[in-house]
């Protein structure tokens, strides 16, 4: 597919469609915003639906979407694009099993269109730097600290306390997201703690401990329940110093100093990367963060903790 400006829908105009997506698409002339897709949301200056199926038919000419609804509602919607011809881009997480995703990918190979799981954290500015810094050096011991309040950063979004919604690992994903890309040995989940509200589906905390090949000891703490400053960190010791990626990926110190610290790009560099796989007629899925999720929630002992009310 090389014709641009790639006409795209954003389906699901929600917070992370209005803040970030639909900025990113307006700036980068590879894409050109044609519609919008949302139940309640009306989008100025672009054609407006309710359903992709009205979307699919009125609008031939849409070519690509974006998926921006929560994760239960995102496999009905993907297929019904890749089964029109669409070529698809998914946020984060892709979906709510990791055998949906795997259908979807194979829905798109067999129709020749492009899939583009997308892992935002990934894309985080400091997240290429840290990751070559670490390819030649011994890994001992990674510790991921993503701690943030949960009223402050998801007010009223009902669907992440339900069943597929993931809870705290809606944010503890971007973090597996990263640690997956910059770390080159495998790691697989050991225990885990998960901590469920009484009244919610999904959990508000959890503690991970992985194990890797050697005397790898790799902790993950993820808590939605932060007061004050919040914590979006990885800190991972090497034989030879010390990374930490803070600030969700966008800064890095070496043994506690400044190393590289830019302007958060994340999605103006998602959206570089959709147009160099549509040029190119690949798709780009990768689902081991969801995997070691998929695994907490297999392996994680439960407890039950105080109701949740916002
Ligand atoms: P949101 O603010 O709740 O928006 C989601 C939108 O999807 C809603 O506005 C809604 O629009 C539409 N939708 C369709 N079916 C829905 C359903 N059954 N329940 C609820 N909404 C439904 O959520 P968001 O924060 O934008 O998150 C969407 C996805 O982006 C999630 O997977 C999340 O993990 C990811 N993400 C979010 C952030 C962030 O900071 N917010 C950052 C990165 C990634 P209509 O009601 O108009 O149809």
């Amino acid at each position: 597919m090389t014709k641009t400006p790639y006409k795209i829908g954003v389906v699901g105009v929600g917070e992370i469609a209005k803040n970030q997506h639909i900025p990113s698409i307006n700036r980068n002339p590879d894409f050109e915003f044609a519609a919008g897709v949302s139940r309640h949301q009306k989008t100025e200056g672009v054609d407006n639906f309710t359903a992709i199926e009205d979307m699919i038919s009125a609008r031939p000419d849409i070519d690509v979407v974006s998926l921006c609804v929560p994760p239960q509602v995102r496999y009905g919607i993907a297929w019904a694009a890749l089964e029109a011809g669409k070529h698809v881009m998914l946020e984060k997480p892709p979906g709510i099993s990791v055998v949906e995703v795997e259908s979807l990918a194979r829905f798109a190979e067999q129709k020749g269109v492009t899939l583009f799981a997308t892992w935002h954290s990934r894309y985080a500015a400091a997240v290429e730097t840290a990751k070559n810094w670490l390819a030649d050096k011994k890994i001992t011991d990674v510790k991921i600290i993503w701690k943030e309040d949960v009223k402050h950063w998801h007010p009223g979004q009902t669907w992440i306390w339900q069943a597929g919604g993931m809870g705290v690992f809606d944010p503890g994903i971007n973090a597996l997201s990263i640690l997956t890309h910059i770390m080159d040995v495998p790691f697989h989940l050991q225990e885990a703690d998960l901590a469920f509200p009484s009244n919610c589906e999904t959990p508000i905390a959890a503690q991970l401990k992985f194990a890797g090949n050697d005397a790898l000891s790799l902790t993950a703490d993820f808590d939605w329940r932060q007061t004050g400053p919040q914590h979006w960190d990885i800190y991972v010791q090497t034989t030879e110093g010390e990374v930490h990626l803070a600030n969700g990926g966008n800064d890095m110190l070496i043994d506690g100093k400044a190393h590289f610290s830019a302007d958060n790009a994340e999605y103006d560099n998602i959206y570089a990367r959709f147009a160099e796989l549509l040029k190119s007629n690949q798709s780009d899925i990768d689902l081991m963060p969801l995997k070691h999720v998929a695994d907490a929630f297999m392996l994680g002992k439960r407890s039950v903790v105080e109701a949740f009310e916002e």
